[in-house]
């Protein structure tokens, strides 16, 4: 039997962040089955802020068994009710914007005015978004002939389980509630061990107006509560963002019962800069593409920063002194730009990358390095932006996922030279090109192996493009029309003999 919510052990309490009152299931806050808990941390103190159950198996049987009860009733709800409920939800996130934002920058230890307040605003906007296109849920019809009437149906495709990463927990969360509730489908979300109280907390509002069961929300760890959600046999599309290497353990649990997957997955994405973009905007536009006011803990972060031979030096020059301009500190504080990385686990291993630089003869350390060891920075996971200057895109920096602020610049002078360097990668998700040359960048652009190309900006999605990786960046497409259809529906053709 689940423990109730009372049993969860009260925490000292941070002003104006979400309390949990426990996880979602058929629509009552429930503690693990098992009675176990887990700290959430402040990444930024290093101290827990709350306790969220533990849940493995058992929990995910009960959620299972909620969404299944409640599927019945709301793939029969009319598309646009649906979606008139997920506007609701989309106004009542906006009322409550302020303590989202304040809950994610706790928890996350992403800066609440760069990162976490955006966060919980484009959580609203997600919600909205989606909430107007349940008449989009149209089918098709065939001409097959005068005496046959052929039609597609799109129809939901059942319990859908999802994963979640820690990074922007509540705005990832978001892109898979939003589209597979609208399509008619019912969820079992497990939220990242890191970052579970945002998204709690937008569970609890949603549940304020969708029906028991529609939506359930467990909190724990990977294999534990992960596992048993994606390898059940009652889970109909599994929906997951994370890492590459999880993703493949997500996608073989799909394999063994021939289950729809999507995932969002890792990159190492290149930004070209041509020499004709020497400038202050562009720099700007740098920062911005390598996510260093998130401490670049973002799959699209530009990484690889590919820059032209002649503006090398002057462009690393002006980036090093924007860039160090920027101000660390505590996420919660509103003059921070720079939190901290979200725990201790990723926090060692950025400094091991920052220091395999360091140790790296070919390699020259331009600005950053390992964190301060001591003062206030050392209280948290704070880490410096880095940047590295090298000529090769074949050293460790320059091919694998960091997942922290560690830039490596490449020089080129060839085109067609950097174009194979951009794509010699086994990611292809974002990609970043700068140039006032329009048709060379549009080459560029073509040119690229990534699922999202931006010509001189660095910005995040919006709802109704259509996002996903080239590649081992994932498989599938979020934030658009067409990703809710692909991801969340099934289709049916029905033809019916008129003759008779
Ligand atoms: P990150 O490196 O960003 O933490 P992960 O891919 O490790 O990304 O984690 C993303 C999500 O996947 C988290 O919710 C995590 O708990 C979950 N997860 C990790 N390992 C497994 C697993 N073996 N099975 C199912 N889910 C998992």
């Amino acid at each position: 039997m689940s423990t109730t919510a009372t049993q969860l052990k009260p925490q000292p309490t941070v002003p104006g962040t979400y309390q949990p009152k426990g996880m979602l299931i058929g629509g009552k806050w429930v503690g693990a089955a098992s009675g176990q808990r887990f700290a959430v941390e402040n990444p930024a103190k290093r101290t827990a802020v709350a306790e969220v159950p533990r849940s493995a198996a058992a929990d995910v049987e009960a959620a299972v068994a909620a969404a299944e009860k409640a599927f019945a009733t709301w793939k029969a709800v009319v598309p646009r009710e649906r979606g008139k409920l997920l506007l609701k939800i989309a106004e009542a996130i906006e009322a409550r914007v302020e303590e989202l934002a304040r809950t994610i920058a706790l928890e996350t230890g992403n800066a609440l005015r760069t990162q976490a307040r955006g966060e919980a605003k484009m959580t609203a906007d997600i919600f909205r978004y989606f909430g107007g296109l349940g008449s989009e849920l149209k089918g098709e019809t065939v001409p097959l002939g005068e005496h046959v009437l052929s039609y597609t149906r799109r129809e939901p495709i059942g319990i859908v389980g999802a994963i979640i990463p820690w990074n922007a927990p509540v705005m990832l969360g978001a892109l898979k509630i939003a589209p597979a509730l609208c399509a008619g489908n019912v969820m079992v979300m497990k939220a990242a061990e890191d970052a579970p109280l945002g998204v709690l907390m937008m569970a609890d509002i949603c549940q304020e107006f969708l029906p028991a069961g529609v939506l359930n929300v467990l909190t724990g760890f990977g294999q534990e509560c992960g596992g048993p959600l994606a390898n059940h046999p009652k889970i109909r599309k599994l929906s997951f963002t994370g890492s590459t290497e999880v993703g493949k353990v997500i996608m073989r649990a799909a394999a063994e019962r021939i289950v729809p997957v999507s995932l969002e997955l890792g990159g190492k994405s290149p930004s070209i800069v041509y020499p004709d973009v020497d400038e202050e905007w562009t720099v700007d536009g740098i920062i911005a593409a390598m996510r260093f006011t998130r401490q670049s803990q973002s799959c699209t972060a530009g990484s690889r920063l590919f820059l032209h031979e002649d503006i090398f030096d002057s462009f690393l020059n002006k980036l090093e002194k924007k860039t160090t301009g920027l101000k660390i500190g505590d996420p919660l504080e509103e003059a921070t730009d720079i939190g901290t990385i979200i725990n201790s686990k990723q926090y060692t291993k950025v400094c091991k990358y920052v220091q395999d630089g360091l140790d790296r003869s070919d390699a020259k350390l331009v600005f950053g390095g390992l964190p301060p060891k001591t003062g206030p920075l050392s209280e948290g996971y704070f880490t410096l932006p880095t940047v590295f200057a090298d000529r090769s895109n074949d050293w460790r920096l320059a091919r694998e996922e960091i997942f922290g602020p560690v830039l490596v610049a490449i020089r080129w002078s060839d085109e067609a030279e950097v174009i194979r360097m951009a794509n010699d990668s086994h990611y292809g998700l974002a990609a970043y090109v700068w140039t006032h040359d329009i048709g060379r960048g549009l080459r560029a652009a073509h040119a690229i192996e990534s699922g999202w190309v931006q010509v001189n900006q660095g910005g995040g999605q919006t709802p109704g493009m259509s996002y996903g990786g080239y590649k081992q960046s994932g498989i599938g497409r979020e934030f658009s029309l067409e990703g809710m259809l692909d991801s969340f529906t099934q289709r049916k053709s029905v033809t019916v003999n008129l003759a008779v």
